[in-house]
């Protein structure tokens, strides 16, 4: 079974306090999706609107063709996974994991073959007879994922599955959610995350959320590569952002003329930012070349961050393969390829 998802103008408020602010969004059939913003920015409450644990305001929830917004979440044919698992304490994992079935009135006969099925899937197999309690946390959130496709969703949500686990669990996760994905391409998948790595290394396509508002969406690579915000821009990935002056003759940082494209977006005479992403920025002369003086170095094994302060404003620099680690306050040269430069009208993306 395969079915997308749609928000069509969905809106939620919290006694008059508006959270998700008219979300329009697609989640194609089969596509991971992941919602990335701040705390507190609506991501969850997107998500619990699919779920239908919250009743929008106004708009629509589609899943495949069909209007769900009044339906229970029962009935949606969706799995979800939180991030504190949420598993029952006193049901073994096959019985939790045979939970959905059941309340869906599975066929009983059909129940364990489902069940052990699930096990399978997530490497949990020979843990069927346990109790939670005598499961670890990476072991609990992978019955709550084998609870979760137990019941066959076309659509699979994901609320921060991976914030409660540490960060060696959460990279071996991260891995066993690709592979589930690969292993059932059909399922839609919307992913709830603030992690930036969980959402570039996973996603097909990044939906930005900020204060209630969808802000951004794309594909990883274009939303690092092509940011259309500041909030984008330094929310996905790290970045140089930069106040330059776009005139017909040029773009100039504090009057020095730099070689970047000019968009379409973005007005001469108008006041622009300038992102530079760290790792595109080089040492020594170049095109593009900023003069100034280092103000911190900090070594980051494959890499060296260096922060330079170039007429009042500092620029990031990662780079690899220092010969000699300049020392602080010394004059040193920064360039960057004009390609590597992009410019963000002030106002574009709504902000
Ligand atoms: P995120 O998942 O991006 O952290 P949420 O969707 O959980 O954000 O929350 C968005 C906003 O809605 C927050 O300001 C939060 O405090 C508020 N909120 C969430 N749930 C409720 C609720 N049940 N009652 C009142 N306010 C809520």
């Amino acid at each position: 079974m395969s079915s997308g998802i749609r928000f069509d103008g969905v809106t939620v408020a919290y006694g008059g306090n508006v959270v998700l602010d008219s979300l329009d969004l697609t989640v194609e059939p089969g596509e991971v999706m992941a919602l990335l913003g701040p705390s507190g920015s609506g991501k969850t409450t997107a998500l619990r609107a699919v779920a239908g644990f919250v009743t929008p305001a106004s708009g629509r929830v589609l899943i495949g063709d069909r209007d769900v917004t009044g339906l229970p979440p029962h009935k949606r044919g969706i799995g979800m996974v939180v991030q504190q698992y949420a598993l029952f304490p006193h049901l073994r994992v096959a019985d939790n994991v045979a939970f959905g079935l059941r309340a869906q009135k599975a066929p009983k006969a059909e129940i364990p073959g489902r069940v052990a099925e699930a096990l399978e899937m997530t490497g949990m197999a020979a843990y069927a007879k346990r109790y939670p309690r005598e499961l670890s946390g990476g072991q609990q959130q992978r019955v709550a994922i084998a609870r979760a496709l137990a019941i066959r969703p076309g659509v699979l949500l994901l609320d921060e599955p991976l914030s409660a686990l540490d960060a060696q669990l959460r990279s071996g996760m991260l891995a066993e959610l690709a592979r589930l994905h690969r292993e059932l391409p059909d399922v839609s998948i919307l992913y709830v995350t603030h992690d930036q790595v969980e959402a570039l290394t996973l996603a097909d396509r990044i939906a930005v959320m900020d204060k209630a508002r969808l802000r951004d969406c794309g594909t990883p690579q274009e939303l690092y590569r092509r940011p259309r915000t500041e909030f984008t821009a330094s929310f996905v990935g790290n970045a140089n952002l930069l106040p330059v002056k776009v005139s017909p003759a040029g773009v100039s940082l504090d009057g020095t003329e730099l070689d970047v494209p000019v968009s379409d977006g973005v007005a001469a005479g108008a006041a622009a930012t300038l992102c530079v992403r760290p790792h595109l920025v080089g040492l020594g002369e170049g095109p593009n070349a900023l003069r100034g003086t280092v103000a911190e170095v900090q070594w980051r094994g494959a890499t060296h961050r260096l922060y330079v302060d170039v007429a009042g404003h500092r620029v990031m620099a990662d780079v690899r393969e220092l010969r000699e680690t300049p020392a602080l306050g010394d004059a040193v040269t920064l360039h960057f390829a004009p390609e590597d430069g992009v410019l963000l009208g002030a106002g574009v993306g709504g902000e």
